[in-house]
């Protein structure tokens, strides 16, 4: 236990050293591990002696998220082993790694069609072709072939000239070749583009590049991939479930009703769970927001939410040092919040999650929002959880990363009393009203008092006499490590 709290709380060394001088070296360590998302090991051997496999083209960019992924750049000529689901297992031909790319990232290299051709779109409208070719990074003689709607087994030539795009039917003739002019053919796609990119005056619009895909969401991924498996809890958003990504990988699913959150509100957590790297904050691993209902897909915390957790038995008989730990990987989160000027506000036990080796991170991030200037205010009856909002956001809607500060000494409060509810037994009317007089909660009995002196340093009327986060986080250390009697 020691050695795994030394590991985990590296900057408590003196605190740790004064307590304990001489460690013995604990092998049973529980040492944080990483939840990164791991694909099934691919499980095929490709054969020398086999025919040479299929060639394929990457038609985008893919960043590999695990190492049985392989990283493609569009243009990459790879060698197919085999179909998996909406996967290929695939070499690029410049390379040694075999990975699963996705299978809509890469087309088949045919010699009777022209599908690894950058400039191929195969199934889209020529009014697909004309938003594609006319936004960024698309610009001046931008183009691209793709399928004739009106007569099949055709193309036509969408070219944007300026602001606006023009389209040439390709027609084809009974030998197979090619023309834009009657009377001039071509035996293939390559040389007619050849010669209209050098005689683009012909058809007054240059040819100067393949028109440019739109941007991939890397974190996009197949709802097939995904099994659901055991309802963990509802949240604002929805239903919590714990599930399998591909049958084999454990994670939680969030599940969305769009229809219960304003498009923009749901944008936003998507987007600040997409921008936020930390250890101590919830990962996301993917979404799925093609058709309803959307799934936000996490990594799975075992133990649930720390207030529930604190609750059972086995949070009921945790130590004051596993407490002080799980409270300084809250710091720690929210540190990293805080230089990010980001502000929670709805910080508390109920939105931390627990995992295996009572790893702590910060979750819901429903009601946070990216500050402009450090305080974020806001009029509107939106329900707020008052007994842990500071009394500048419960009555005027002030939020900063100082009223989290008040937050965070409510969430000690919760951790050191094993999940007590604050202000037990008052309504939220009369805590606002005790709170704007002057009255604090008292030290719980199983709180050491230096934690309850950090406690009280969150509660100052005046915001701007809390600590920040990474003052916090140090003060903690100062206060324990000079009081190191106290029961661990
Ligand atoms: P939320 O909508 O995020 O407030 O989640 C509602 C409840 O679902 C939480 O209080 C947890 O008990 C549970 N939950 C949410 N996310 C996870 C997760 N990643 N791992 C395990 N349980 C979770």
């Amino acid at each position: 236990m020691e050695q795994f709290v030394r590991k985990r709380l590296a900057f408590l060394a003196s605190f740790w050293n004064k307590l304990r001088p001489s460690s013995v070296p604990d092998n049973c360590s529980l040492g944080y591990f990483g939840a990164d998302l791991v694909s099934p090991q691919p499980d095929w051997d490709p054969d020398p002696a086999l025919p040479t496999s299929p060639l394929f083209v990457a038609l985008y960019d893919f960043a590999a998220r695990s190492t049985n992924e392989l990283s493609v750049s569009r243009g990459d000529k790879l060698r197919v082993y085999k179909e998996v689901g909406e996967y290929v297992v695939a070499r690029r031909l410049s390379g040694k790694s075999i990975g699963y790319v996705p299978a809509n990232y890469v087309a088949k290299i045919s010699q009777e069609t022209p599908s690894h051709q950058l400039w191929y779109f195969s199934g889209i409208s020529r009014h697909e072709a004309e938003r594609l070719l006319l936004s960024p990074p698309n610009e001046h003689g931008s183009f691209l072939i793709r399928d004739s709607e009106s007569s099949k087994g055709e193309y036509s030539l969408s070219v944007r000239n300026q602001a606006k795009v023009s389209h040439f039917r390709i027609c084809k003739c009974p030998d197979g070749s090619l023309y834009v002019q009657k009377g001039h053919a071509f035996p293939s796609m390559e040389e007619l583009l050849a010669f209209y990119t050098e005689n683009w005056k012909v058809i007054q619009s240059p040819l100067v590049k393949p028109c440019t895909p739109p941007e991939k969401d890397e974190w996009e991924r197949p709802r097939s991939e995904f099994t659901l498996r055991k309802k963990l809890g509802e949240g604002n958003f929805g239903e919590v479930w714990e599930g399998l990504w591909r049958n084999t990988v454990p994670v939680a699913i969030k599940i969305i009703k769009q229809a219960d959150m304003k498009a923009e509100d749901f944008t936003k957590e998507i987007q600040n769970l997409k921008s936020l790297k930390h250890e101590k904050l919830i990962q996301l691993h993917a979404v799925c927001s093609r058709g309803e209902p959307v799934f936000i897909i996490t990594e799975l915390m075992k133990k649930g939410n720390l207030h529930s957790y604190l609750n059972s038995l086995e949070g009921k008989s945790l130590s004051t040092l596993h407490l002080l730990d799980m409270a300084c990987q809250v710091a720690d989160g929210m540190t990293y919040l805080e230089e990010k000027h980001i502000v929670h506000r709805d910080l508390a036990a109920r939105n931390i999650l627990v995992g295996d080796d009572l790893t702590c991170k910060i979750a819901d991030f429903g009601l946070a929002r990216l500050l402009k200037d450090d305080i974020y205010s806001t009029s509107g009856s939106t329900k707020i959880p008052v007994k842990w909002t500071a009394p500048e956001a419960a009555n005027y809607r002030t939020y900063s990363l100082k009223s989290d500060i008040w937050s965070y000494g409510i969430l000690l409060y919760e951790v050191f009393t094993y999940g007590q509810t604050p202000y037990e037994g008052m309504t939220n009317q009369e805590t606002i009203q005790q709170i704007t007089r002057g009255y604090r909660l008292p030290r719980p009995s199983t709180c050491p008092s230096e934690i309850y002196l950090v406690m009280l340093e969150c509660w100052k009327g005046n915001a701007e006499e809390r600590p920040t986060f990474f003052a916090l986080r140090e003060n903690q250390i100062r206060a324990c490590t000079c009081h190191p009697r106290h029961p661990m």
